[in-house]
């Protein structure tokens, strides 16, 4: 890592970049005490520029950093975690939604490689089959989260990656009025560090650095009836799969016992992973802002109370579980809904319901709308089933397309957002926050960050056509047969 001897002023390099320790102004979310301000001026080392800064190594990150970083961009990824994955890794959740439509692979490029990889390798569920991966409709990818950070740990290294873990950003250096990043504020072991980058990516999930930029954001929870609730993830063993028992009938039996301090029937379940383990995605923790650090802190809480509540259940009720162990819940909070950045486009509703297709789309994809129940009512868990079953779920062949404006900040020249945080409306977010569509969006900012770099265009400007080709080089299957050269745009 090249340090330059210059050094600047915290407060010298922008307004968004002036460290307040304690911000006086109230956000206007409640709980949120007013305090005083305090205004900290540091020297911080000025790094070295780079072409691309990606904040957040999750699925979303971790491609834009390997796709940007194969094209010959310098590429620095920060992570806040001491591996790539995000929520496949560090947050356990070690399935890859499904990816094919019954016909085919839907998304070719990095994540039907990372798939092949991992498979080959042995780190896939024991007995899979190809086929699930490359034809099935509605089929799983269980994978074991070592064999995903070892591989990320490889191609990062072999794209020529700057990877640094344990690493938050914390500040922007932008204009919003002008749309231009000039740079970013890190923190690690070493201290602060400004980073100069010509192209940024947030792949942080919640919408972290575009945030600190001055975009245009929506909050989880402004126009629904709640937020969705995050699950903390736990690994178990000693799981006799061969014998493992009906999971959603021993769950209603349990709740017909009053056997839970929260009845909730929306469950999705243990996964297995390999031979004696298992995944549980069950708790749902209501209420939990993720915005706010308390909710947080309360929620990891909650959420390993809930764990042992759930490994009872498993010892008491299902077959095949009765010396199951509860191993560990995840480090990071399984988030599902906290905050998305507007874009160039936000990929809506109509769209989803349309099937509609794009020609400068990034990637086609097909997965229910998977909006978890806000509460424990019945209408919910209804409501809920309603959309995953029936209205918010494509057939076999059918699929949307992801149109590159999804992951522009909009009226940004400089930042892209993949994953997560893209911009998409609350029901098509509820769809398209799964992994395989993070990758798609990740390998797209990272091949159009690196386009941009080369040819001194901003991001809403470059050549769609060149980038979907590029796209389409590296493996990735975009089906439009009429490609356009300009972006395609939704105001509003
Ligand atoms: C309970 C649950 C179950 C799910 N089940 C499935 C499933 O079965 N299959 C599936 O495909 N998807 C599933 N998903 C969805 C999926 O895992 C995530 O939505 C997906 O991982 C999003 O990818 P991402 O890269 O946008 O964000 P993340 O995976 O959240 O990664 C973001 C990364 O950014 C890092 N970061 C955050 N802030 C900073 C910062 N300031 N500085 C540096 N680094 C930072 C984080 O540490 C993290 O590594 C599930 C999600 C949840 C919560």
């Amino acid at each position: 890592m090249a340090l330059v001897s210059r050094r600047t002023m915290l407060n010298a390099i922008g307004g968004s970049a002036c460290m307040q320790a304690a911000q006086a102004s109230n956000t206007g979310r409640s709980g949120q005490a007013k305090r005083g301000t305090y205004r900290l001026t540091r020297d911080i080392p000025v790094e070295d520029e780079y072409d691309l800064l990606i904040a957040g190594g999750g699925p979303a990150g971790a491609a834009a950093a390997i796709a940007a970083g194969r094209l010959g961009a310098k590429v620095l990824l920060v992570e806040s975690t001491g591996c790539m994955g995000g929520m496949a890794t560090s947050g356990m959740m070690m399935s890859f939604c499904p990816v094919a439509d019954g016909e085919r692979c839907l998304t070719g490029g990095l994540m039907l490689e990372w798939i092949e990889a991992l498979h080959k390798r042995g780190f896939l569920k024991p007995g899979i089959k190809p086929d699930t991966w490359r034809k099935r409709y509605g089929g799983w990818i269980p994978f074991n989260a070592e064999g995903l950070k070892l591989l990320l740990d490889e191609l990062a290294v072999s794209a020529g990656v700057e990877t640094r873990f344990f690493t938050d950003l914390i500040d922007a250096d932008a204009d919003a009025r002008t749309g231009q990043v000039h740079g970013a504020i890190i923190h690690n072991i070493e201290g602060y560090r400004y980073v100069k980058a010509r192209a940024f990516i947030d792949g942080t999930g919640n919408g972290v650095l575009a945030k600190l930029c001055g975009a245009t954001c929506r909050d989880a929870g402004k126009d629904t009836p709640g937020i969705m609730p995050p699950t903390l993830i736990s690994l178990f063993a000693g799981i006799d799969w061969a014998r493992m028992g009906d999971q959603q009938a021993a769950m209603k039996k349990a709740l017909a016992d009053n056997f839970f301090t929260q009845p909730d029937r929306h469950f999705p379940g243990m996964q297995q992973i390999g031979n004696r383990i298992g995944l549980l995605n069950g708790g749902h923790i209501f209420n939990l802002d993720a915005l706010r650090e308390k909710s947080m802190t309360d929620g990891m809480m909650k959420g390993r109370r809930l764990a042992q509540e759930y490994m009872a259940f498993y010892r008491k009720y299902v077959p095949g579980c009765e010396n199951v162990e509860h191993v560990t819940t995840a480090p990071l909070m399984g988030l599902r809904e906290s905050r998305c950045v507007l874009g160039e486009y936000e990929l809506g509703l109509a769209d989803y319901h349309a099937r509609r297709k794009f020609p400068d789309q990034i990637g086609v994809y097909n997965y229910p709308i998977d909006i978890h129940v806000y509460d424990t009512s019945d209408a919910q868990y209804a409501r809920y089933s309603k959309e995953f079953r029936e209205t918010g779920r494509m057939k076999p062949g059918e699929s949307v397309g992801l149109p590159y404006g999804m992951i522009v900040a909009r009226n940004f020249k400089n930042l892209w957002v993949a994953g997560r945080c893209a911009s998409m409306d609350v029901q098509v977010h509820g769809a398209f926050r799964v992994q395989p569509a993070a990758v798609l969006m990740g390998q797209a900012a990272g091949t159009a960050a690196a386009q941009s770099v080369r040819t001194h265009k901003p991001a809403a400007e470059i050549d769609t056509e060149i980038l979907i080709s590029t796209l389409r080089k590296a493996g990735a299957y975009l089906p439009q047969t009429h490609t356009s050269k300009r972006m395609t745009r939704k105001t509003g």
